[in-house]
């Protein structure tokens, strides 16, 4: 850690996420409900969302690609910082999440904006061509994931944004012998050090929720 770090506590997350971002009604019914539903509760913290539109509105984002859309709380976030024909995509494999996830985004303000596709991502990404999107947001199952980056990175176009979840390993990413998802939490070690060592991106882990990647799809200067 070097000196200017400070060490990110429980305390100063809870701190964070109190001093930062709120929940309108609407995504907070659906949190309740997909849970209701037994999707697991595992959509992005409300930082997190507010950090994906900061990022979406100063890079003028009209296309998002996202992998994994869950119960839509992220698709709907992230389509309400793109403008008025903007689109997002997002792929999900699971159909009993796809239905919870369509039926909230048609009763959502921003249903024109986003398509949900149902397949498998790792075959779905090979129908969208070369420098074809703004932004990737990679949240999907894990052990794929870097076949997902090599995805983002040739569809996203050069300068473009790709954010990936879940940099903290559901908060397992430092026990050498996870309790719980192992082979998620083998999964995202392998796959950070790979982004770590990455050269064709510009990347950081920022610490909100349970981490996320932020990354241009452009080497550094
Ligand atoms: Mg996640």
């Amino acid at each position: 850690m070097s000196e200017q770090a400070t060490a990110v506590t429980t305390e100063l997350v809870r701190y964070l996420a109190a001093h930062t971002a709120r929940e309108d009604d609407f995504l907070v019914a659906l949190k309740t409900a997909a849970a209701e539903a037994g999707i697991p509760p595992i959509s992005i913290a409300p930082e997190q969302g507010t950090m994906l539109q900061i990022l979406l509105r100063s890079h003028q984002a009209r296309t998002v690609l996202e992998i994994g859309t869950l119960a839509g709380y992220s698709a709907i976030t992230m389509a309400r910082a793109l403008p008025e024909d903007g689109h997002l995509h997002t792929m999900e494999i699971n159909d009993a999440h796809a239905d919870f996830a369509q039926s909230w985004i048609k009763r959502s303000d921003v249903a024109n904006r986003i398509t949900i596709h149902r397949a498998n991502a790792v075959e779905l990404v090979k129908t969208f061509t070369d420098n074809s999107i703004d932004a990737a947001f990679i949240d999907a199952d894990k052990s794929p994931s870097m076949l997902y980056l090599e995805a983002a990175k040739r569809i996203v176009k050069p300068g473009g944004l790709i954010l990936i979840d879940n940099a903290f390993a559901y908060g397992q990413l430092l026990d050498e012998n996870p309790s719980r998802n192992k082979d998620d939490v083998w999964a995202i070690q392998r796959f950070n050090d790979h982004m770590a060592a990455d050269d064709s991106l510009t990347s950081v882990i920022l610490p909100t929720g349970d981490g996320m990647w932020i990354a241009l799809n452009a080497p550094a200067r």
